[in-house]
């Protein structure tokens, strides 16, 4: 199952809201999915609220029924092309004038849908705040799992009134959401790990918000490792390439003048070098028969070997 489809789940447990905050979120579930049919049955339109998740129909139904006062009808949709899922419709039991009523919505019957920014009292308090973002996620959200290349949690936001409401929600929280015109709706995203955590938190989503930033500690650790790593092979490599030169320059002398030709301080770190080519700096002033040397005295002697040695080389060279 999806990070996101793991996330709506969660969220549709949440149980024991208080009744303002279940009509808040029964206001966004209406205000995104919602759309004006004609019920054939009662002779007249009817608003129907679908969803392609079982769990959100399921809480669409009890927030009708406790909202509206009566049950709505579900009614499931199979889709027959392959590997699709259902599609679970909630028909309200009001005329969609009630419900927009009810629902503090505005209503564009040409349009067949509620349109706008819902009634600001609908998300005056901060709980109803909370739940209307919530389920407008249940509606319109994605987001993608942690593990994912990039953070991305998005919301469709249908019109500009209604964007800038959810932006203001967003804001409410100290959220900076990003906008995308897209000729279906405007669309809020986030970008950053730690907004989209705190947006899964004020929506309830905890046991995915956990999840999510168990995964981000693991790869933001990983990242770090891995430049360490790299770091650290990069050092190694120009060591040793360091070191295969030093006793290409001491082979040189050894082969030519002879080791006996050196002043004593070079002449111990060349033989030193030739017996532990794989020492380090430091290590090489340790080994020496002569007491420890410091890493700048070695290097410094180093220096002079190979000043030496292409003093050789280059009488070696033909004319
Ligand atoms: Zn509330």
């Amino acid at each position: 199952m999806s990070f996101a489809r793991e996330a709506k789940n969660e969220l549709t447990r949440i149980q024991d809201l208080p009744a303002c905050c279940r009509r808040a979120e029964l206001s966004a579930l209406a205000r995104l999915n919602g759309r004006i049919v004609d019920d054939e049955d009662a002779g007249r339109p009817a608003v129907e609220i679908a969803t392609e998740n079982a769990a959100i129909a399921r809480r669409i139904y009890v927030h009708v029924r406790d909202v509206l006062g009566a049950p709505g009808r579900v009614i499931v949709r199979k889709n027959r092309r392959l590997r699709k899922n259902n599609t679970y419709v909630i028909r309200l039991p009001l005329p969609p004038e009630a419900v927009a009523a009810h629902l503090g919505l505005r209503l564009d019957s040409a349009a067949g849908a509620f349109v706008g920014a819902p009634a600001d009292e609908v998300t005056k308090k901060t709980c109803c705040k909370r739940s209307y973002l919530r389920a407008a996620f249940l509606a319109r959200g994605s987001v993608n799992a942690p593990s994912a290349h990039s953070y991305h949690l998005e919301l469709t936001a249908g019109d500009g009134d209604h964007a800038d409401r959810l932006e203001a929600l967003f804001r409410h929280f100290g959220l900076l959401p990003r906008r995308l015109v897209r000729p279906k709706g405007t669309i809020l995203y986030l970008k950053e790990g730690d907004q989209i955590t705190e947006f899964l938190s004020l929506i309830g989503a905890h046991n995915s918000l956990f999840r999510f930033e168990d995964v981000r500690i693991m790869k933001d650790m990983r990242n770090t490792i891995n430049r360490l790593v790299n770091a650290e092979t990069a050092n190694l490599n120009k060591a040793v390439r360091a070191a295969m030169a030093q006793v290409r320059d001491i082979t040189l002398i050894q082969e030519t003048i002879g080791l006996e030709a050196l002043p004593p301080k070079l002449r111990e770190v060349a033989e030193a070098r030739l017996r532990h080519p794989e020492a380090n700096l430091k290590e090489l002033g340790e080994l020496l028969p002569g007491g420890p040397v410091s890493k700048s005295g070695i290097n410094h002697r180093l220096r002079k070997i190979h000043e030496i040695a292409m003093k050789i080389q280059s009488t070696r060279r033909p004319m």
